[in-house]
């Protein structure tokens, strides 16, 4: 994948979760309960039946940048 800043070829990997799918959540929504996350979306889950929570990510390492397709990585 393409760097959409820069051009660079991306390194492709992926976000780690440690027990439950990452999510993410806007800026202005607060989490309820202080756990549970409001007003986002998870991240799809592409790990082994017994694996830890993976999404597909790659990062820029010229401009830093960490970038998830969300076409193929939100999950439905
Ligand atoms: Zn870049």
């Amino acid at each position: 994948m393409e760097c959409p800043n820069c051009g660079s070829e991306m390194v492709k990997g992926n976000l780690i979760g440690d027990r439950y799918a990452i999510k993410w959540q806007p800026a202005d929504k607060k989490l309820v309960a202080g756990i549970f996350a409001n007003g986002g979306f998870a991240l799809k889950d592409n790990s082994s039946l017994f694996g830890r929570p993976k999404t597909e990510a790659y990062v820029c390492e010229n401009c830093e940048l960490l970038t998830v397709d969300l076409k193929t990585q939100r999950k439905k």
